[in-house]
């Protein structure tokens, strides 16, 4: 018998409380007892986007939240921004292109953080910029990004900062309202330890009002729309039902936890796994700026990073990430983002001591456990 054990960066784990109230019987959403469920949600929301303004759910998966933000804040043929370092930069560029943008792409070497003074000399070359696109995470190549830094670029001009925060909302911290964050974008199934389907996306006033110029065309995704209906604890069309009563235990779990204390489990998590790796004598990919929702690891010389990947799916039962685009085969991706412990990150490591060893990597079995041991066990 082998258990199968969840170790990437999304889908992730769902704690059983959340499980067990999901399985519940379907309530019909035209119903009081579903508004005063969306709208303890709603609150809820609020608190872990730290933000005032409406956080609006969406039945879809992050990359339709990303869609609504490009749809509802900009008017065809604005000039944007896109920061490029990795799969999901260029998620955002290939959103723009599909509505007739001609993204201007920022290139970060994937693995590294883009340099806010970059995105300074872009916004002061055209200040006709309308939006800055970028990812808080890069959960391709393990990098993090500046958020803050960016945010406060686009302020005093014309440029909404638009912040792509799918693997960084309860991961770390992005104080939208306090940093002047334009549009927070997220989704469920990361560190929020739900399934996915569930996409979110927090605006400013200032993007609101960006909206009344917006003349793209789109249906579903109209935010407008959303916000009136999601303000009557509503939303427009049939919510996805069981996932936002799984919302309502997942951020009860959040919140008796307590968002620094949230984050410094991902930050501690984070630092086990890259202290692992390198005590392994293992390179890490995002070595300068490591973001803490996963942690990616160059494969060793001679070794394909997939061969690590299938060696602990079809051996282990774990399920780790390998590389994406131009890093496919090149690194694995150990992901340590939502509903995991230390106990769960040293199973991890253990099993991927044994894959190396497995696939004829020289390494010393333990060695990567003793170090993660020695950060775990600290008080
Ligand atoms: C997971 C993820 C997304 C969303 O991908 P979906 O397939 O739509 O869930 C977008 N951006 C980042 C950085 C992600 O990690």
């Amino acid at each position: 018998m082998t258990k199968q054990r969840l170790l990437a960066p999304g889908p992730t784990p769902v704690p059983d409380e959340v499980l067990l109230a999901m399985a519940r019987p379907i309530m019909h959403h035209r119903q009081p007892g579903f508004s005063k469920l969306f709208k303890e949600v709603a609150e809820g929301l609020g608190w872990l986007f730290q933000t005032q303004q409406p956080v609006i759910v969406l039945a879809a998966t992050g990359t339709g939240a990303m869609e609504a933000a490009v749809t509802n804040f900009l008017a065809r043929g604005d000039r944007v921004l896109v920061v490029r370092g990795g799969k999901f930069g260029e998620r955002w560029e290939e959103i723009a292109r599909a509505y007739g943008f001609a993204p201007q792409c920022l290139d970060v070497e994937w693995g590294r953080a883009v340099d806010p003074a970059a995105v300074r000399r872009a916004l002061d070359a055209d200040p006709s910029i309308r939006a800055v696109l970028w990812q808080a995470s890069e959960t391709s190549t393990g990098a993090r990004h500046p958020v803050r830094e960016i945010a406060e670029l686009c302020k005093g001009r014309e440029t909404l900062s638009i912040v792509d925060a799918i693997t960084a909302t309860g991961v770390f911290e992005v104080a939208m309202d306090d940093w002047g964050i334009d549009v927070v974008v997220s989704g469920s199934q990361k560190a929020m330890m739900l399934p996915p389907g569930l996409g979110f996306l927090a605006a400013s006033e200032r993007a609101w009002k960006a909206r009344e110029r917006s003349d793209l065309p789109r249906y579903y995704f109209d935010l407008a729309k959303e916000r009136k209906s999601q303000a009557d604890g509503q939303t427009a069309f049939t919510p996805a039902v069981s996932l936002i009563v799984g919302l309502r235990e997942a951020l009860a779990a959040l919140r008796a936890e307590g968002l620094p204390n949230v984050w410094a489990r991902h930050e501690r998590l984070a630092r086990a796994t890259r202290e692992a790796m390198l005590a392994l004598g293992l390179e890490l990919y995002a070595a300068e700026s490591p973001a803490p929702a996963c942690t990616a690891v160059r494969a060793p010389k001679g070794v394909e990073g997939g061969a690590i990947v299938k060696r602990l799916r079809d051996r282990y039962g774990i399920t780790i990430a390998g590389g994406q685009g131009k890093a496919k085969g090149v690194i694995f991706r150990i992901a340590h983002i939502g509903w995991y412990d230390e106990l769960d990150l040293l199973q991890g490591i253990a099993a991927v001591e044994m894959a190396l060893a497995d696939v004829g990597v020289a390494i010393e079995r333990g060695r990567g456990v003793a170090a993660a041991q020695k950060i775990l066990s600290a008080p």
